[in-house]
């Protein structure tokens, strides 16, 4: 028989998934001997056992009679007794703090007759008929789904017919008749009496803390935070200590340091004469725990040496609940305390220097995401009168304000005049890019995480929002439209990417001092911060502590994506080991364009050679650039690999220009070249060309093009040599699905490589390693193995292929609504999907290697920057991860978290 129920003095801190957090450290403090009112934890496998068969379990009926009866006989009270009684409180508390998500219940065990022990224990009428107002105002909200209107109304109405305006104003007789009325109030709306009985009222309660999880708010919250549906929350039925029975009672909330700094102290509110909720409501003004010290020092005296010991057996900030009844202290709670992103890198130096933690432990209690919040630019959270039209999907974190501009070409000419523009279009494509670099912030109303918006932005660092679908972009009236809202171009917006919100107008921003930490190092970062600001040189310097631990415990190596010289600067500066995926194809938009216009309409041999000669020159400058940058480090440069139709003109827009100048008689060379072009393009016209003639396939199937790339590499190479470089290229070629095209382009590729090398008298070493990000490619990941020096898995793409998911449209088409169904608890194209995605890299790791022990190991697709996923890809036994510069640091903390979690384990 499973157990159920576990008293106080059974559980422990580590029964957290057991017990919710609430019990597991009410538990812990009991072990302590701190002084906790007795009380039992109903376990997180009854709630699951209820939610799935509707009914609460048989055997939990009989543990908590047990429970109650040991809490009975230890305490010398009875439940529901005429004399004296028991009240307990019950409590929800699920492994993750969902505060105020779900429901509580207070003063359980009242009734008619208990009232009167209750008055009589607490020599005070009037308190315990306000107990049982409460409860049965408590109770017929969160038990019997009664309109909480109707009890605050009839309170309201009760208060201005005795004349008086504060609830404590109203006498114990007034109490009791609102007893009554509030009775009366539950029949009609729920059908059924107040349970006068005890333990009907346990049960009842009970049910309901359970039926609290599956609220809409807490699935909204929890959906939020990324916690599972299926965990299910505990119920603690504690006895009840009072705070409001007079001047010497009262309740608080404390905590054993600064929440904000870390540094030791007694930081804390104290309410006199008051329950939990008073406090939380804001009824009166709180106390400070020096005015504690002044009115009880006995008490306070102990809750100090209950804060040491926490804080000691805790090693970490702790904040407590407590309650003081009659000059005796309790503890009602306690747990390791929330923090904001920069507090906790701040406090976990803190405990550093006062010995209390190992900088291991200091790397654990910090996070990636932690990190990356303290590096945008954010929107002064103190700035009033914001207006938010929309919130969209946040692809690219920063805050970002400028004029709304709704093309490429108007985005360039305005920024080149100096203003600052946001970007706004249905989508984006290639030829969006000059708008994109010019604009401070894009926003698209279609389009998903890995969309061409997302992925380029984030390789940019650009704020970006995306699918904000309630943004109707006419072009035609040079506006957008939000609901009634109409914004027309040139006014100004302001985006929020690690939110995802829209705003209409400015909205102050203020820089982040880790950002310039990290590009100009810690004394220039801390030499730009005004002498007063201690907080902020305290923050950067924990930054700089905990991030270069990580960079010595860690072994994944950390890359960067970077397609020019200067994100593979920025990306250098940022602490990125080399370059694990540079998208060549961003090399030929703008002006080159053309060129490759030419290669693909070439009918001769020699107008195909002409386009090749005219791309050679200008590609091997590209690489020469690159290589310098990222001198003695590894630069991998792959093959081009987009859909080709996104180099030739739009089909519709080229089919109307060839039917009007037909239909208008006009010949001539012009109308002769678009015929052809026409023709062109309609034979590349694919219906899902992320599916069709992309990667190496292109490669294959149009002369030259691999090879010219090849080839600038080599000369790039050589010419680095040549200048005394350390250049250290590596090919690598997309979207292989079979090895015979693997081999097919290695042979070409060492061919070119041979002879440059002969023309150029140099020795050069270009590994060719292959994507992997086609499900075919991981599964004869052996053979494969055979063709390529490494393997870098294309995450994208194989998340696609793995799902069947286009990845350009369903992000915005139905993922919510399969993240609201439960199908998906985040994206699989943002968080590394270990099950199935992850076990084709894994299948290719191990056969891979098992074929090629020095196989290299990588990941370039989004999710290198992710936190979770680079855990993952170090479990798995990865060489690195390549992501945008941006976050690269966010990937070199997150690679030590994972060494010291893990303890250095490294799988293989
Ligand atoms: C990938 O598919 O994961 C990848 C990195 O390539 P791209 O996003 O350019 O298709
Ligand atoms: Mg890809």
């Amino acid at each position: 028989m499973a157990t159920y129920v576990y008293d106080f003095s059974e559980g422990n801190k580590d029964l957290k998934d057991l017990l919710g957090g609430k019990g597991a450290n009410l538990a812990e403090m009991t072990r302590l001997g701190l002084p906790v009112p007795p009380g039992f934890t109903i376990t997180t496998e009854a709630c699951r056992a209820y939610r799935s068969t509707g009914h609460l379990p048989p055997e939990l009926r009989v543990e908590v009679t047990m429970a109650v009866r040991r809490l009975e006989d230890e305490l010398g009270r009875g439940l529901g007794d005429f004399h004296d009684p028991l009240l307990v409180s019950v409590r929800s508390g699920a492994k993750f703090s969902m505060p105020g998500m779900m429901d509580t219940v207070l003063n359980i065990g009242l009734n008619d007759a208990s009232v009167q022990g209750l008055a009589k224990f607490s020599d005070d009428e009037r308190f315990a008929w306000d107990s049982y107002r409460r409860l049965i105002q408590m109770f017929g909200k969160t038990v019997l789904d009664v309109d909480a209107d109707l009890f605050s109304h009839a309170l309201d109405a009760m208060k201005a017919d005795r004349g008086v305006a504060a609830d404590t104003e109203l006498s114990a007789a007034d109490l009791h008749e609102l007893v009554e009325q509030f009775k009366t109030i539950v029949r009609e709306e729920s059908g059924r009496d107040f349970p006068q009985h005890p333990r009907e009222q346990l049960d009842l309660a009970i049910t309901a803390v359970f039926d609290s999880w599956d609220t809409d708010r807490a699935r909204l919250y929890r959906r939020r935070e990324r916690i599972p549906n299926d965990l299910g929350t505990a119920v603690n039925v504690v006895s009840m200590v009072f705070g409001n029975l007079g001047a010497d009672s009262g309740t608080g909330v404390c905590f054993t340091r600064d929440p904000s700094t870390g540094r030791s102290g007694d930081y804390g509110d104290y309410l006199p004469n008051a329950q939990g909720e008073d406090v939380v409501a804001g009824i009166r003004n709180t106390l400070t725990l020096a005015d504690l010290e002044r009115l009880d020092p006995t008490s306070f005296t102990e809750l100090r040496q209950a804060m040491r010991r926490l804080e000691t057996h805790y090693r970490d900030l702790c904040d407590i609940e407590f309650t003081i009844e009659r000059g005796k202290l309790w503890m009602l709670q306690t747990r390791v305390g929330k923090r904001t992103a920069a507090a906790a890198f701040r406090i976990a130096t803190q405990l550093v220097d006062e010995h209390l933690i190992t900088l291991d432990e200091a790397l654990e209690r910090v996070t990636g995401a932690q990190l990356g919040k303290l590096m945008f630019p954010q929107f002064d959270a103190r700035a009033d009168g914001r207006t938010l039209l929309t919130t969209g999907m946040a692809a690219s974190p920063g805050a970002a304000v400028g004029q709304l501009v709704l093309d490429s070409v108007t985005a360039q000419d305005r920024a080149a005049e100096g203003a600052d523009v946001i970007l706004v279009r249905r989508e984006t494509n290639p030829d969006d890019l000059g708008g994109m670099i010019a604009a401070v912030g894009v926003l698209t109303s279609r389009g998903g995480k890995t969309s061409h918006a997302a992925v380029v932005a984030r390789g940019m660092g650009t704020t970006c929002v995306v699918g904000a679908e309630a943004v109707e972009v006419d072009m035609a009236a040079r506006q957008v439209r939000v609901g009634e809202r109409v914004i027309d171009e040139g006014e100004t917006i302001a985006i929020d990417g690690s939110t995802g919100e829209v705003f209409l107008g400015a909205v102050p921003v203020v820089p982040s001092p880790v950002v310039r930490y990290l590009e100009e190092g810690l004394e220039a970062a801390l030499a730009d911060l005004p002498a007063e600001d201690e907080e902020t040189a305290e923050l950067v310097a924990a930054v700089d502590r905990i991030l270069t631990h990580a960079d010595t415990v860690r072994r994944l190596r950390v890359h960067a994506n970077a397609d020019t010289a200067p994100d593979a600067r920025r990306a250098r500066t940022w602490g990125a080991q080399g370059i694990g995926l540079c998208r060549t194809e961003h090399m030929f938009l703008g002006e080159r364009r053309v060129l490759i216009e030419h290669l693909i309409l070439a009918r001769t041999d020699e107008e195909r050679q002409h386009a090749l000669d005219a791309l050679l020159p200008l590609q091997r400058a590209d690489f020469v650039d690159l290589l310098r940058e990222m001198d003695g480090l590894p630069t991998t440069i792959r093959l081009i690999d987009p859909p080709l139709h996104e180099f030739l003109p739009d089909l519709t827009a080229l089919s109307v220009k060839v039917a009007l100048a037909t239909e208008r008689g006009e010949e001539g060379p012009d109308l002769e070249r678009d015929r052809a072009l026409l023709a062109a393009v309609e034979r590349m016209h694919e219906a899902n060309p992320m599916l069709g003639l992309r990667g190496v396939r292109l490669g294959l199937v149009v002369p030259g093009l691999f090879a010219l790339q090849i080839r600038a590499v080599a000369e790039a190479t050589a010419q680095r040599l040549h200048e005394g470089g350390r250049p250290h290229a590596e090919i690598m070629v997309p979207l292989a699905a079979s090895v015979m095209e693997l081999h097919l382009v290695r042979d070409e590729a060492e061919q070119i490589l041979a002879e440059v090398a002969a023309a150029e008298g140099v020795q050069l070493h270009v590994p060719i390693g292959a994507m992997i990000e086609l499900p075919r490619a991981a599964l004869t990941a052996d053979r494969m193995a055979g063709a390529a020096a490494f393997f870098s898995f294309g995450t994208n793409d194989l998340t696609q292929t793995t799902w069947g998911f286009s990845r350009d449209d369903v992000e915005g088409a139905f993922f919510a609504e399969y993240t609201e169904r439960g199908v998906l608890s985040v994206s699989p194209f943002e968080t590394i999907d270990q099950r199935g995605v992850g076990r084709l890299v894994r299948i290719a790791v191990e056969e891979g290697r098992a074929a090629r022990p020095d196989l290299g190991l990588g990941v370039c697709g989004e999710h290198g920057g992710d936190p979770e996923s680079v855990h993952f890809f170090h479990e798995v036994g990865l060489d690195y991860v390549s992501c945008s510069p941006f976050r690269v640091p966010v990937a070199r903390l997150e690679a030590g978290r994972a060494a010291v979690v893990t303890g250095g384990g490294d799988t293989r």
